[in-house]
């Protein structure tokens, strides 16, 4: 992409109503504009940001079987009164058509997906199946705040599974839980496996997937010793105590960011909607539910929380808006061009700033940015590219081949 081309600015200065790194940074790098509390525009670089992060929890969610489909935002508030969702759910966005038919917005779409699988599974050859999306929700939040961590519209990977067995939702619940720690390993986090309650949905267990995070609005209990690591909101246990798992070390208090989650349902929805299949023995039975969500955007705003320094943002390869930043100074059109075109041709992305402004702008923005290599060709390099990563402070002078021969 050439810079020139772009239509974002960067602002010399976070905005001053900022409060978290992620608000300041993805604002002033030009990722993304608020257009009210919890509500983001995606420019071209966030956008291409959320697009990996989605295509990595696609690949995962893939790995173990799911298949993608993609669910209305706008729902009837039938399935919702069915469910008792339409009084209890506080956060759901409720509108009146022109005729006066109510409606609801997604903020979950379990009253979509379980009448919708309901209609496909019929026996216990059906099973066991799970669906996923990718889908923009709708939460009317109290308290919309720290960037793109909480918002009013935001992305969500959701996905539903439907069992014939207590036992094989148990194995699919382990499988979930391996992918997601496969998910937030590739986007560079480190994610505890939580314990807690069961929310809105049931009395049972439910694991949240927490990232350690002064930005985050969860504070965790953990062993810095096993991975013992329960919410404080439901623990029976205290910072101090003695580690209930290992009993070796002393638990820890942390604040954290909630990425995602796994419950099990139980037969909760299949209930209500009676969802009934026809078991091995010819029986009739309700299948047994689970669902998975993982915030997409919220984890892109975790990303930048836990991924920065004072310059800027320092994304991790797997979802960098460019591999290479590539620098002109002084040169010839042409040869930048040149270098761009090669560099691409090796399948390398790369976000070339043509534009006409100063060394010291370029490279500041460069780091605000935040892509893991930046290339500077000038009449300095004679023919060479200036490399530097963007973890690092010293460059080094290297052959372009070399380069690419070094990043692919
Ligand atoms: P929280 O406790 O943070 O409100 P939740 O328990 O309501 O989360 P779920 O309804 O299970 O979360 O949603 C699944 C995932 O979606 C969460 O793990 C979180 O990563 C993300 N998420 C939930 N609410 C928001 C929000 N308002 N903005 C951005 N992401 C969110
Ligand atoms: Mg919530």
């Amino acid at each position: 992409m050439r810079f020139s081309t772009l239509p974002i600015r960067l602002l010399p200065e976070a905005p001053k109503d900022a409060d978290t790194v992620n608000h300041q940074l993805l604002v002033q790098a030009g990722f993304v504009r608020q257009l009210m509390a919890g509500v983001y525009t995606y420019l071209p670089f966030g956008l291409k940001v959320l697009n990996s992060i989605q295509q990595i929890v696609r690949e995962e969610m893939d790995g173990i079987g799911g298949h993608e489909i993609h669910m209305p935002a706008l729902h009837p508030a039938e399935p919702w009164k069915k469910t008792g969702g339409w009084d209890a759910v506080d956060v759901l966005f409720k509108l009146e058509s022109r005729t006066g038919k109510e409606h609801a917005l997604g903020q979950s779409h379990e009253e979509v997906v379980s009448p919708l699988m309901g209609e496909f599974i019929q026996s216990y050859k059906d099973l066991p199946v799970a669906v996923y999306q990718m889908q923009w929700k709708f939460r009317d939040e109290l308290r919309s705040k720290s960037g793109i961590l909480r918002g009013r519209e935001f992305l969500m990977k959701d996905m539903y599974s439907f069992h014939e067995s207590q036992a094989d939702f148990d194995r699919f619940y382990e499988d979930v839980k391996n992918a997601y720690l496969r998910v937030f390993d590739r986007l560079g986090l480190v994610a505890k496996v939580t314990e807690a309650s069961g929310g809105n949905f049931t009395d049972k267990i439910s694991y949240e997937f927490m990232v350690l995070t002064d930005a985050g609005e969860d504070d965790i209990l953990y062993c810095p010793n096993c991975e013992f690591c329960v919410n404080t909101e439901i623990a029976k246990v205290a910072e101090g105590d003695k580690c209930p798992k290992c009993s070796d070390a002393s638990l820890k208090m942390a604040r954290a960011a909630e990425v995602g989650n796994v419950f099990d349902l139980g037969k909760k929805f299949t209930e209500v909607f009676n969802i009934n299949f026809s078991n091995a023995s010819g029986e009739q039975a309700k299948p047994i539910m689970g669902c998975y969500g993982i915030g997409i955007s919220r984890t892109m705003g975790v990303i930048v929380e836990r991924h920065n320094d004072d310059r800027g943002i320092i994304w991790p390869t797997s979802v960098a808006p460019f591999q290479v930043h590539l620098i002109t100074i002084g040169v010839e059109e042409a040869v930048g061009k040149a270098a761009y075109e090669t560099l691409q041709k090796a399948g390398i992305s790369v976000l070339w700033d043509d534009r006409d402004k100063s060394p010291g702008t370029k490279f500041a923005e460069a780091d605000l940015i935040g892509c893991p290599h930046r290339l500077v060709l000038s009449k300095k390099t004679a023919g060479q590219v200036e490399w530097k990563k963007r973890t690092e402070s010293e460059p080094s002078l290297v052959s372009l081949e070399d380069c690419i021969q070094e990043l692919t």
